[in-house]
């Protein structure tokens, strides 16, 4: 997108070299939370884009993806469900493992906060190697969810991640605001 609102929020995140460790260029948003009009606008974006996919949930990725999400949810007036790190959601889980580039780490959802019926819009802050948000698709068909898309705020283009999240999509849009 090369429009004024991407100007907008680009102009909010701040570039923190090195953390959480040397060489990675930490993309922060917390700069744009604290504006009201950019924090607005960016609601309004994705919560426009929950309208025109038909989407009836909002599905947070544990942290960020829970502070931009929650409030598109409300604006969109659909339902939020968390992804969180494996171990923190108190009830019956599904659970979805990936692969880090050291390791692995495992995401969950309560299932049952989501229904067959449901068309679910992954949100997100950053889209980096694509691990996240693919291991997400893969856990939301899996709990029978259909997914509309992924929204993110913003693409590290230069990781290919996108090519990652656009194979598990099958055809469903991936956007970087
Ligand atoms: P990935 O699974 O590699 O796409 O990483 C995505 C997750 O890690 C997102 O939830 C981001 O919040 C976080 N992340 C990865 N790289 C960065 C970065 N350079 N700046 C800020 N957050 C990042």
């Amino acid at each position: 997108r090369a429009d004024g609102l991407s100007e907008l929020l680009l102009s909010r995140i701040r570039d923190v070299p090195d953390h959480p460790e040397p060489g990675v260029m930490f993309k922060d948003i917390t700069p744009l939370l604290a504006d009201p009009v950019a924090f607005a606008a960016l609601t309004d974006a994705l919560a426009a884009r929950c309208a025109e996919l038909g989407a009836t949930k909002v599905v947070g990725l544990e942290a960020r993806g829970f502070i931009l999400g929650a409030p598109a949810a409300v604006r969109a007036g659909v339902g939020f469900v968390p992804v969180r790190k494996a171990g923190k959601l108190p009830g019956a889980t599904l659970g979805q493992a990936y692969d880090l580039e050291y390791g692995s780490a495992e995401i969950e959802i309560h299932a049952e906060d989501l229904r067959p019926e449901d068309r679910v819009l992954v949100v997100d802050d950053v889209l980096a190697t694509g691990g996240t948000a693919e291991a997400s698709v893969h856990l939301l068909r899996r709990s029978g969810a259909a997914v509309a898309g992924v929204s993110v705020l913003m693409e590290l283009g230069f990781l290919a991640g996108r090519t990652r999240v656009e194979a598990a999509l099958e055809g469903a849009p991936l956007d970087a605001l």
